[in-house]
């Protein structure tokens, strides 16, 4: 059974069907992309439907493949200033656990740390919507970001419209704490 281990997030779990590949720190999303792509089909045959106009503003990828019965997932981020780099890796290792079906381990972690965030309540990664999706990366990548000596709610890092719904969910949960 493979073990799979997600670092930015500290959690190392088993599972059947699922393993998971991190690739780390690349030059070029799209040229690793089309690396990997090959590799997985031998060809780059039906790679376009990958890619997407925010290519150029990516900062990280996941996705996933079949092969032998077992879910691959796979990814890889940029290189940029540390605490990007935290929440980088976080947000692609939330996408994995979540593809796993594994979220109520990170809910067990944020339980632990004081916050409750019922991310097991999101539907199967590929049943999610991309806001769905992006939202329980974000989540994951917040709490990774506090446990690594962060504090991403303070200042403006998260103020984009992109990481915003994650922040207004963890404040909220961190404002309502309950007597669990
Ligand atoms: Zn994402």
């Amino acid at each position: 059974m493979p073990t799979n281990t997600l670092e930015m997030l500290r959690i190392t779990f088993e599972s059947d069907g699922f393993t998971f590949h991190d690739y780390g720190f690349v030059e070029s999303i799209v040229e690793h992309r089309r690396k990997i792509y090959q590799q997985i089909n031998g060809t780059l045959e039906g790679i376009e439907k990958l890619s997407s106009p925010d290519d150029k503003k990516r900062t990280g990828e996941y996705f996933f493949f079949f092969e032998a019965g077992m879910k691959h997932g796979v990814s890889y981020y940029l290189k940029k200033d540390d605490m990007s780099n935290i929440g980088n890796r976080a947000h692609e290792e939330t996408h994995a656990l979540h593809d796993a079906g594994r979220l109520d381990i990170l809910e067990g972690r944020l339980r632990n740390f004081g916050v409750f965030i019922g991310v097991s309540g999101f539907k199967p990664f590929s049943d999610c919507t991309a806001f769905e999706q992006e939202l329980a990366a974000n989540i994951g990548k917040i709490y990774a970001l506090f446990i690594n000596g962060i504090n991403p709610l303070s200042g403006n890092f998260l103020d984009d419209p992109y990481n915003h719904p994650a922040k207004i969910v963890f404040e909220d949960a961190l404002n309502n704490i309950h007597p669990w």
